[in-house]
């Protein structure tokens, strides 16, 4: 049986320090940082280890397997629903796996380690007029391992889709050691490639699949975002990507070594209207009717937020130019692509639309560049403006 080992256990520490290179952290300090994230759960962490390279981040993973201590894999701890808090031995990547370790200009594929930062990612590739279009509120901060562990997806989610459908492979590796290269597998009476462990794995998977068909088929809810549980109705179609079953698994199923992504084209033009709501519940109804003119996101933002941004400086010009008079709630429709005129088309065609739906006179239109930029920062910042609320009461982010 495994000897219980507890947070700051000297015996573990000694020895991942003895066999890997990277920082091993147990002291009471460093658990006591690593006992949060971004959510509202605090749990004490057995240690951490700060891998310098992939071979240190697989060693301390190997050694964890044979103590018996879980792992636990970590981004940048933006998780809101205390994923990266555990009584484990966290694994944070976040500080120097945050390599590109190939491009492809014309295919359009990437390959990072999974500490690699979304927006450190996206600056790599705009030169190349590619981008990686999961794009997260918090890209700043955000790694492609962790948003592939949750299946992250962004504002224009509705457009790129979220992780699971931008994630090509993932070289991973399973509690029991082995390592795998998870992708593409063929329908079902093609014969899959790699070592014998993978492919009883592949057979074991589509086995589950073809007896869970059905259920399967009838409880998971058909959303555009859905992120929540195991992506087992991605596994139903011939042929279908065993690296989807690992997005959105929370490390679960195994640990993501490195990524290998689909990137698309940044689009050349783009144009944004501001549409006015005078309730809230206005604002919701609206967006059914407003995807049909194919927009590539619909972000919601309320009075709290819209008040809070016009009471700080640093917002405050921005709202004005794009905000008129006192709306309950403004969805900001972008729509996007190569050719300027189609985009200032459907920008006239969601004012009609606005008008048809009671609304006319209720779209502030903008087509210059660095205002639409300007707006987009006011909602990412969304969170730290409303924590800029005065007063005692604050508000808490949970999930
Ligand atoms: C203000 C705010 C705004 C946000 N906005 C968005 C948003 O717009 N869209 C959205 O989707 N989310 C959003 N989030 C949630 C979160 O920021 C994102 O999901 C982000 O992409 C997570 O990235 P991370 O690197 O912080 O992941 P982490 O939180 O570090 O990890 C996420 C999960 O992945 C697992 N994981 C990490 N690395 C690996 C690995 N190598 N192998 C296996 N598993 C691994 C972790 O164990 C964990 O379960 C927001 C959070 C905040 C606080």
């Amino acid at each position: 049986m495994a000897r219980p080992i507890t947070p700051g256990d000297p015996a573990l520490a000694t020895r991942l320090k003895r066999e890997i290179r990277g920082e091993v952290l147990f002291d009471a300090a460093s658990r006591g940082r690593y006992s949060t994230d971004a959510s509202i759960y605090q749990i004490e962490p057995v240690g951490v280890v700060v891998p310098q390279t992939e071979d240190d981040a697989l060693a301390a993973f190997r050694i964890a397997i044979e103590e018996g201590v879980p792992v636990l894999a970590r981004g940048g701890g933006t998780s809101q629903c205390g994923q990266t808090v555990g009584a484990a031995l966290v694994i944070d990547h976040s500080r120097h796996l945050d390599q590109v370790v190939a491009f492809d200009r014309e295919a359009r594929t990437v390959t990072v380690q999974p500490g690699v930062v979304l927006d450190q990612l996206n600056a790599y590739l705009r030169p190349h007029g590619l981008w990686y279009p999961v794009d997260v509120s918090t890209s700043a901060q955000a790694t492609i391992g962790g948003m592939a562990g949750n299946n992250s997806c962004g504002s224009r989610s509705i457009h790129y889709g979220n992780m699971v459908h931008n994630v090509r492979a993932i070289d991973a590796v399973l509690a029991d050691g082995s390592e795998y290269a998870f992708g593409e597998v063929p329908g079902d009476g093609g014969r899959v490639a790699g070592p014998t462990g993978y492919v009883e794995l592949v057979k074991k998977i589509r086995a589950i699949a073809a007896r869970e068909a059905e259920e399967i088929e009838h409880r998971v809810p058909k959303l555009l975002r859905r992120v929540g549980g195991y992506n087992l109705d991605m596994l139903s179609g011939e042929p279908f990507n065993m690296a989807h079953l690992l997005v959105g698994s929370e490390g679960t199923l195994a640990y993501s070594r490195c990524l290998h992504l689909n990137l698309s084209p940044l689009p050349k033009h783009k144009t944004l209207g501001v549409c006015h709501f005078p309730t809230f519940f206005k604002a919701m109804e609206a967006p059914r009717h407003i995807v049909k003119l194919a927009p590539v996101a619909v972000e919601l933002v309320d009075r709290t937020m819209i008040g809070l941004a016009r009471g700080n400086p640093a917002f405050r010009a921005t709202v004005e130019r794009c905000i008129k008079g006192d709306p309950d709630a403004i969805l900001l429709v972008e729509f996007a692509g190569d050719d300027r005129d189609e985009q200032l088309r459907k920008l006239r065609q969601l004012v009609e639309l606005m008008g048809e739906l009671g609304f006319p006179g209720g779209v502030v239109e903008i087509t210059d560049n660095a205002l639409q930029r300007d707006l987009w920062d006011v909602r990412k910042a969304g969170l730290n403006i409303m924590m800029s609320m005065k007063g005692d009461g604050k508000p808490v982010s949970f999930i």
